[in-house]
């Protein structure tokens, strides 16, 4: 489950930078994405309406209101890549990061061999929640 989160919060974020000058309502891009002949699986309303409070919430995505008929319409944000998040490799959750350790850990990475960040960077991490489950206890 977590893994199909993972891949559809790709394609998501895929459609969203092809189109990054358009703002989209949760049921237009599930009709955009349904519309792809290339995807195994095809995300509902309510899954891109829950990836996308995500990456709402680690900045990647800005949500405004269409005035015309007070919609929710979400774009990618002006710094979309700029941010550091966190993501857990068991439930999918994404944690986001402050701009201060952001900025910190961009210029970290930034020294490490031969690595030039793109500004896109995430974490794969473990968390709390999923840490503290009994049956995940390995250390
Ligand atoms: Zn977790």
């Amino acid at each position: 489950m977590a893994v199909y989160k993972t891949v559809q919060r790709e394609i998501l974020l895929d459609f969203l930078k092809a189109r990054k000058n358009e703002a989209f309502t949760v049921r237009e891009i599930a009709y955009e994405l349904s519309r792809r002949g290339d995807l195994e699986k095809i995300p509902s309303e309510s899954t891109v309406y829950r990836l996308l409070k995500d990456l709402e919430k680690n900045g990647s995505v800005q949500k405004d209101i269409n005035p015309e008929n007070r919609e929710f319409v979400y774009r990618l944000t002006e710094n979309h890549g700029k941010g550091v998040s966190m993501r857990c490799r068991v439930c999918g959750n994404v944690y986001s990061v402050d701009n201060e350790t952001s900025r910190r850990l961009q210029a970290d990475i930034a020294g490490v061999g031969d690595i030039v960040p793109d500004g896109d960077i995430e974490f794969i991490v473990e968390c709390r929640n999923c840490k503290h489950r009994p049956e995940e206890q390995n250390n």
